[in-house]
């Protein structure tokens, strides 16, 4: 199925000089959302993942309904100030500024085997945080998945060493 096909590329957005890859006309194809969720599903599963987890806000709709696809658990990660109960947080560098990702202390038990997903692969900063929320809780990441992976960008070399699947490539 050509999924790239389904998504649209939007010149200049947020700022110029950024082609922004815009997943929402996939995902409201069904069959298409449908064939991304059952492809990391498969990836996922031949890393015997035990847990999803995803960052928001694109990764909650990708790694929420991989999970389910699964019969696994979901773990939100989100922006700092959001999740109510204890949480573990990490700090990071973006183009301007810093931002900071924040886990429960109790959603992954050391040893549990991790599928992180999300929507997009970029210089690999977010899925970086959240790689290390995950190994602090001592969770062991099994696998990391993206919509989307921007093969231009070193991305993947920061993920060096972690079973990477993407679905569309730019
Ligand atoms: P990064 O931390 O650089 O890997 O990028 C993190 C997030 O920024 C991704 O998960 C995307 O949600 C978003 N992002 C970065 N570049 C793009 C792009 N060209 N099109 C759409 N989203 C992007």
């Amino acid at each position: 199925m050509d999924l790239k096909n389904k998504i649209r590329v939007i010149p200049d957005f947020p700022e110029p000089g950024i082609r922004f890859k815009d997943i929402t006309t996939l995902l409201q194809d069904g069959e298409s959302f449908k064939y991304a969720i059952d492809k990391m599903a498969e990836f996922a599963r031949n890393q015997n993942a035990e847990i999803v987890a995803g960052p928001e806000a694109r990764g909650f709709v990708l790694a929420a309904p991989l999970a389910y696809a699964m019969g696994l658990g979901f773990v939100p990660i989100r922006k700092a100030g959001k999740l109510p109960g204890d949480t573990v947080s990490v700090s990071y560098e973006l183009e301007y500024g810093k931002d900071m990702l924040e886990i429960h202390r109790d959603a992954i038990k050391p040893g549990q085997r991790v599928i992180i997903a999300d929507d997009l692969l970029a210089t690999g900063g977010t899925i970086k945080s959240t790689v290390r929320l995950v190994e602090e809780l001592g969770g062991v990441v099994a696998g990391i998945t993206f919509m989307i992976e921007l093969s231009y960008l070193p991305g993947r070399e920061k993920l060096n060493g972690y079973e990477v699947f993407s679905l569309v490539q730019y």
